[in-house]
């Protein structure tokens, strides 16, 4: 006779199959079963056509995967622990010792930050560039570059870059193009296939911490391909690296996908009336939002987004250099609904100061503004009310 303890764990019981509800079920293994020995035998941990081990997928993480290749016009998609953990696995996938990568400078800081450390520690050096001048991309291309990051709108200072001319000289090059499109969301644009044009990038990257979990809870990534055979490539080093997912985490994200559009066209029409007041306040030397007809790029974003209509919750602006970063430091204590924290795409408002002299480098110069710079994130606030806080805390100024 067994005992009560291990019928508990060996239970006969299986739910009857065909459960049907709004959400998918959270299935949590590392640990996945095989009926007999030639299954586990046949095991293929590439596809997703079964289940070998839940580092490399459940039912739960398949369907994520799906839905963002769906949201972004891919045929795969793999997630990741992080958005950094995106750039990381792209980059780790794609290069080798000898090999250059192009990063524009006014890219996320982190990937700069990967390329100077352990890339250069595995002997694959990278060059910045001006992501506002196509033909400073041109030029640094080599023989030796075998991967170029894009991003658009820049980090921090939101210049909106030619994406079609990047892809396009990266295209005749034949060299791999990877987009950060954790601004763009899959939203404000196609990342495959720009203006319908049938052209895009060949790999695009996601931090779906930002607008897909929404929460400000979740920390997640996701790489996004066209391609079976750079698919495969990316899947092998995301399969030797060991980037798990937990599952509960990934059930936020489910949850939270269906209202991406509706939250991110939220945030940018709060955006854009904020961007649009503070640009006519004496105080504020430049607003920085693609959509505004003086920010740097406006004409590519009204290009490649004008047909959606769409860019995200996020500016920055350029304090009138009569303010030292003293009081701007105390403008942004002075806010009260706007919160001081990294990251965006939650329901919050945020704010960071930024020093843009030690983000750039002096050698690739597209920074002409000497006041100090900071940016709001936009949450999901009345925007009266966050007018309000804005125009007190101008007023410590
Ligand atoms: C936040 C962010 C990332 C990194 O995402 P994490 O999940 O915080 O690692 C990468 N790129 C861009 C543009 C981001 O805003």
């Amino acid at each position: 006779m067994r005992k009560p303890i291990t019928d508990l764990i060996h239970h006969p019981y299986v739910p009857p199959a065909k459960f049907g509800s709004p959400q998918v079920g959270v299935y949590k293994a590392s640990t996945v079963f095989f009926a007999d020995v030639a299954a586990m035998r046949a095991r293929d941990w590439k596809t997703k056509a079964g289940y070998t081990y839940g580092l490399h997928g459940t039912p739960t993480t398949f369907t994520l995967e799906e839905r963002l290749a769906t949201l972004e016009g891919g045929t795969e998609c793999l997630l990741v622990p992080s958005g950094l953990a995106a750039i990381a696995l792209v980059s780790f996938a794609l290069l080798k010792s000898g090999d250059e990568v192009l990063i524009p400078d006014n890219a996320y800081g982190p990937n700069k930050a990967l390329a100077n450390g352990e890339l250069a520690n595995f002997g694959i050096t990278h060059k910045l560039y001006d992501a506002m001048n196509p033909a400073d991309l041109a030029a640094k291309l080599s023989e030796r570059t075998k991967l170029v990051w894009v991003e658009a709108a820049g980090s921090v200072t939101m210049e909106f870059p030619d994406l079609p001319a990047l892809a396009k000289i990266c295209r005749d090059r034949g060299v791999i193009v990877a987009l950060d499109n954790t601004w763009g969301a899959g939203l404000a644009f196609a990342p495959f296939d720009f203006n319908g044009s049938g052209q895009g990038v060949d790999i695009s990257i996601q931090a779906l911490t930002k607008y897909p979990s929404g929460g400000g809870d979740v920390l997640m990534g996701s790489v996004t391909t066209r391609d079976e055979r750079l698919h495969r490539a990316i899947k092998l080093t995301h399969m030797r690296m060991g980037y798990g997912i937990g599952v509960g985490d990934v059930e936020t994200v489910l949850r939270s996908l269906p209202s991406v559009a509706l939250r991110y066209a939220a945030h940018d029409r709060s955006a854009r009336e904020l961007a649009l007041w503070l640009e006519d306040r004496a105080e504020i030397a430049q607003v920085l939002h693609p959509a505004l007809e003086s920010s740097p790029g406006h004409a590519n974003w009204l290009r490649l987004c004008g047909a959606a209509d769409l860019a995200a919750g996020l500016f920055s602006v350029v304090f009138d250099s009569r303010y030292g970063t003293e009081q701007v430091d105390r403008f942004c204590d002075s806010l009260s609904l706007f919160r001081l924290g990294y990251s965006w795409g939650g329901p919050i408002s945020l704010v960071v100061p930024y020093d843009i002299g030690l983000m750039r480098d002096p050698g690739v110069a597209h920074w002409p503004h000497k006041g100090t710079l900071v940016r709001f994130s936009i949450g999901l606030e009345d925007v009266d009310d966050l007018r309000a806080d804005l125009e007190q805390a101008l007023a410590v100024l």
